[in-house]
C-alpha cells in the first residue's frame, strides 16, 4: 500500500480533529480517581466526543465494543472498558482513543496514574512519554522511519525497561490506519524514508519486564503483558512538515508543541 501525502490544506482539519482528541483525554483526567469504572470513562469520552461532532474511531472498528481502550496495569493495549473493572489507588492505566473528525482521524493516548502510585510505576511512566519525544524529534524529512524506532528503543533499554514487538504505530489520516507501520524498535537505516506530508501515529508500548505480550483468551482483545509486569503507553498524532513534526494532539501553539519540546513541560502540563 502507498503512503499517502497529505496536503497543507488539510492541517487544520486534522488540528481540529487532534484538538477533540486532546481535550477527551484532559476531560477523562479529572475523572481518573480509585472507584471510577472503566465503563464511566468510556460513556464520559463518548459523550464529548460526539457532542464535539466527532466519532468514535475505535467503536466498532473489526468490532472492538468501546470507544476507549482502557488498559490497566499488565494491560498492554486494547483494554475493553467495564462496570466490572474499577480502578484502585496505585492502579496505572492506559486510555488510548481515536476520534474521526469529517473524515480526519487523529489517534492518542496517555497513560495516567490513579490515586497514588509507587516510584517504580511512576518511572516507568515518564521513561515511556519521554520516549515518545525523543521518537518525535527524528520524525523528519530525509531520516527513515527506522530512526524514530531506535530513539525510542535506546532510550528505553537504557533505562531497564523493554520494547513492545508484537505492536506497532502507524500512519494515519483518512483512515485509522493506514502505511508506514512504525516501530518502536529497530535501526535508523530501515524502513522507508519519511516525507513532508505525511501524518502518522507514535506510540511506544513499553514494559517493565519482558517485551512479550499475550493476547486474553476470553474477550480476544486485551494484550497483556506475558509475565504480569506493568505497561505504560504514549501515542501523538504528527504531522510530517518541511518545518519539523507537529503534533495534531496537542493544542495549537503549545509551548510542547515544537520539536524542541521538553518532557519537563509536559510534565507539568500533566500535575
Ligand atoms: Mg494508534
Amino acid at each position: 500500500m502507498a503512503i499517502n501525502i497529505y496536503s497543507a490544506k488539510e492541517l487544520p482539519l486534522f488540528e481540529a480533529s487532534g484538538r477533540v482528541s486532546y481535550d477527551t483525554h484532559m476531560l477523562l483526567r479529572d475523572y481518573i480517581k480509585p472507584g471510577v469504572s472503566t465503563y464511566e470513562l468510556n460513556q464520559i469520552a463518548q459523550g464529548y466526543i460526539e457532542k464535539s461532532g466527532g466519532k468514535c474511531a475505535f467503536l466498532g472498528y473489526h468490532g472492538f465494543p468501546g470507544c476507549l481502550c482502557t488498559s490497566v496495569n499488565d494491560h498492554v493495549v486494547h483494554g475493553i472498558p467495564s462496570k466490572d473493572q474499577v480502578l484502585a489507588d496505585g492502579d496505572i492505566i492506559s486510555i488510548d482513543l481515536g476520534v474521526n473528525l469529517k473524515g480526519y482521524f487523529s489517534d492518542t493516548a496517555w497513560t495516567w496514574p490513579v490515586g497514588t502510585i509507587s516510584p517504580e510505576a511512576r518511572k516507568l511512566i515518564e521513561v515511556t512519554q519521554k520516549s515518545l519525544y525523543l521518537g518525535i524529534k527524528e520524525a523528519i524529512p530525509g531520516n527513515k522511519i527506522g530512526a524514530i524506532g531506535e530513539a525510542i528503543q535506546k532510550y528505553v533499554e537504557a533505562n531497564g525497561y523493554s520494547v513492545v514487538r508484537a505492536l506497532v504505530g502507524h500512519g494515519v489520516g483518512k483512515n485509522l490506519h493506514e502505511d508506514p507501520p512504525i516501530p518502536n524498535y529497530g535501526r535508523r537505516k530501515d524502513g522507508p524514508k519519511i516525507k513532508a506530508g505525511m501524518m502518522v501515529a507514535i506510540e511506544p508500548m513499553i514494559n517493565q519486564g519482558t517485551y512479550k505480550v499475550v493476547t486474553d483468551s476470553r474477550d480476544k482483545w486485551t494484550v497483556r503483558t506475558l509475565d504480569g509486569k506493568l505497561s505504560a503507553h504514549f501515542e501523538h498524532t504528527v504531522a510530517i512538515t518541511s518545518d519539523g513534526p507537529i503534533l495534531m494532539t496537542l493544542p495549537k501553539g503549545s509551548e510542547v508543541n515544537v520539536i524542541k519540546m521538553q518532557h519537563a513541560a509536559m510534565t507539568k502540563e500533566r500535575n
